[in-house]
Parts: C-alpha cells; structure tokens; sequence
C-alpha cells in the first residue's frame, strides 16, 4: 500500500537564510548567477517575468549587441559620465572577457566591421539560453512568476518580499532594471526599494530614443534606413558639441537610429549637466541621403520607448569597488537600476555585466556577517 504523502502546509521555502538574493533575472541578474556559481557563492534568482532575461531577447531587434570589441580603456572613453564610477568593474571584466566567456560556453560569435560583437546566429535566444543552461547545470534556483514587492532589512539580514513568501538573505543584489520598456520587466521596482532604504534616485531621462520632427523630407522616407549618415548637436552659437556617423533611420514620427540615439543621449546628459540649459538652445541636425534635416529643440520619444534609462540610484550612495549601498549593509546594486548608461553598440549589456560581476566578486570575498 501506497504511504499518503504528508504536505506540510506553508512550508519554509528555505530553512535559513540564502547568502544571495538576486531580485531580477535580466542581464545582470543572470550574470550576477552564473558569477556567483562560479564562486560558490549560494544564490537564488527572483524573477518577475514567466522567464529570464525578457529584455535581452529584444536587444538589437532581438540580435543581441552584447558587447564591443575594444579594449577596457576604450569603453570608458566612449561610455560617459558614469565612467569613474564603473572603470573598475569594467576594468575587471573588459568587453573582451565577456567576449571571451561566451566563446567559452560554446557559443559562436560574430564581429562586425565597427566591433560590434553579436552571437553568430543572430539570435539574443541564444545568449539567453546559454545562461540558462549554465544556471540549470549550476543547479541555481530561479523563483520566476514571482515579483519582490519590497527588501526590508532584519536582525542583520533582509526579508524579501513577494506575493506568496518571504525569503530571508544575507545578500541582495537589486538588478530589476531601468524603467523604459516596462513590458519586458523593468518597472522601477528597485528604484523603488533602493528610495524605501534611504537611497537617492536621479530623476529618470530617456536615453537612447528617436527624436520628433514633422519635416516632410524625413516623414515621406519614412520606413528608410541610411547607414552611411550622419547626426551632430550644435549649440545656439554654431559650435559643434557632438558627432556621431553611423544609421540615421527616417520614421513617421521622426527620427532613430544609432547616430540619433547617440546624439539624444548627450543633449539628454548636457541638459542634466547644465540645469540652465533648454532643449531650445541646441539643434540636432541629421545628414542623410543627401539631405541635412535641422532640429531645433529636438524633443525625444517618451522613456517608454527608450532603450535605456538615464537615472536611477545615485551613484554617490553606492560603493564603485563592491557595488554594495553605502547607506544599507548586504545591499548591492548592478546594471540599470543605477543611473549608469552607455551609447549604443554593446555598451548597456556590458554595463549590466561587469557591475554585476564586481558585486558577486565582493559578496564572495567578505566574510560572512
Ligand atoms: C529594445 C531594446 C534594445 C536594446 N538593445 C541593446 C543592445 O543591442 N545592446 C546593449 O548593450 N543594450 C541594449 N539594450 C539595453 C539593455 O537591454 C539594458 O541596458 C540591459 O538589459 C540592462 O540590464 P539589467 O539587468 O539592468 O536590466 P534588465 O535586463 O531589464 O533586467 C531586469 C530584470 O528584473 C526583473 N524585475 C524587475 N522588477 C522586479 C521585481 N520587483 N522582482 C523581480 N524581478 C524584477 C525584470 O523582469 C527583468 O527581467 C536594449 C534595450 C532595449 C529596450
């Protein structure tokens, strides 16, 4: 006779508390996993989405920039105003070690002529699967369907909390994301808890998003895309502040495409910079199949579109070297949610990567409280 299982109602989901919690499973969260079974470090993913990385599968139109093949002195070069702060994480973990570390898990890559580094299939599934197939091999746990509602820290650890449980941590590694494209996860929940726990957050820019403008030489090509274009920003008194040669694509609404995207990204980080600044004050101009399209005041899509958020946890309250909270012990940041961002090419996905990495490689070195 068969013995009737006996289910305990309301069982723990885990008897003491996890060494890291990682609240978000997007690049950086499925990073921060595979670093942190690399190191021993035991860790469990909490993933809002039904499955990981629902943003690196539309990545480069679901191709997968995932990194630029320069050195890590380049990338800090060309990333931007959050460059002291990430240089030792991306110094640690370069775009060519993420190159390489893909290559290592089998999977084939391609390099296009600027360094633009994509899988070779052409397919973001296919970095997304490789992870997951460390992950299960790894045997780290992923709790997805399951949106952390709140990170309150207790008796020297943190409860976090979800909709049907509460999972006691030593470590918690926010990696939820900007907050541009909510349908794929990132919602500004970390945000959210990090402004909970003391924390500053930057107000929120799109970056990296077309701009608006109903001049007819751009709209009746709408649908086009011009590769060898290109777009600058130019102040009130003529002087050139920005030049970016690359895709200029004409859409109904306007204009996109990587020499745009760039060129909005620095007006966006100029208007941060210069309080006093108006969008009125710079022009955006576009060359492109032999036109010159001038925008004054160029106004962006809305964050919703962005590729990627300006904004989030104010960097100065985050520690660069361990990524952990200078305000909350145990509480560490990688990826979007801090206000760190990159131009197009690879750079956001690298970001995520590296800060990601440096959090799991201080989590793994310090003693356990
Ligand atoms: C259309 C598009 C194309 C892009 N193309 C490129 C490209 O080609 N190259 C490049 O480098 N960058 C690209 N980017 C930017 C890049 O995808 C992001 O910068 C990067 O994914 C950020 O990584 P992240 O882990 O911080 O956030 P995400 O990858 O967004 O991951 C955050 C995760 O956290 C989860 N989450 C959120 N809130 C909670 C919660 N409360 N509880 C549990 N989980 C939560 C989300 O569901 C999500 O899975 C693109 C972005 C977009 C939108």
């Amino acid at each position: 006779m068969k013995q009737a299982r006996i289910i305990r109602k309301d069982p723990p989901l885990f008897t003491r508390p996890v060494r890291l919690a990682i609240v978000g499973g997007g690049a950086a969260g499925m990073f921060a996993a595979a670093v942190a079974a690399e190191r021993r470090v035991p860790c469990v993913v909490i993933e809002r989405k039904a499955r990981l990385g629902s943003k690196v599968l539309m990545t480069a139109n679901g191709r997968c920039n995932f990194a630029k093949d320069i050195s890590a002195e380049q990338f800090l070069a060309d990333v931007g105003p959050a460059a002291p702060f990430v240089a030792q994480a991306v110094r640690e973990c370069p775009p060519r070690k993420i190159i390489s570390g893909f290559k290592s898990l089998g999977v084939p890559l391609r390099r296009m002529a600027d360094a633009r580094m994509f899988p070779a299939d052409g397919k973001a599934a296919t970095i997304v699967h490789a992870f997951g197939d460390l992950l299960r091999e790894s045997g780290v746990p992923i709790l997805s369907n399951c949106p952390v509602a709140g990170i309150r820290p207790q008796d020297g650890c943190f409860s976090v909390v979800t909709k049907n449980f509460t999972l006691l941590a030593e470590n918690v590694l926010v990696a939820t994301g900007g907050a541009s494209y909510p349908k794929l996860g990132s919602v500004g929940d970390g945000q959210r808890f990090a402004a909970e726990l003391g924390h500053r957050v930057v107000p929120y820019r799109p970056g990296l998003i077309g701009i608006e403008t109903s001049d007819q030489r751009v709209t009746r090509r709408a649908g086009r895309r011009f590769e060898d274009a290109c777009a600058r920003v130019v102040a009130a008194n003529g002087d050139v502040l920005y030049e970016y040669s690359g895709e200029v694509d004409c859409e109904t609404f306007g204009l996109s495409g990587a020499a745009i995207y760039n060129c909005q990204r620095f007006i966006e980080h100029l208007l941060r910079e210069r309080p006093g600044l108006k969008p009125a004050d710079l022009v955006m101009e576009a060359a492109f199949d032999r036109e010159r399209v001038s925008v004054k005041g160029p106004r962006p899509r809305p964050l919703k579109e962005a590729i990627v958020t300006i904004g989030g946890v104010a960097l100065d309250e985050v520690n660069p070297a361990t990524m952990e909270s200078r305000l909350v012990r145990g509480l560490y940041f990688a990826g979007e949610v801090l206000d760190v961002d990159g131009p197009t090419g690879g750079y956001n996905l690298t970001l995520a990567f590296a800060t990601a990495r440096r959090a799991v490689v201080s989590i793994a070195q310090k003693g356990r409280p």
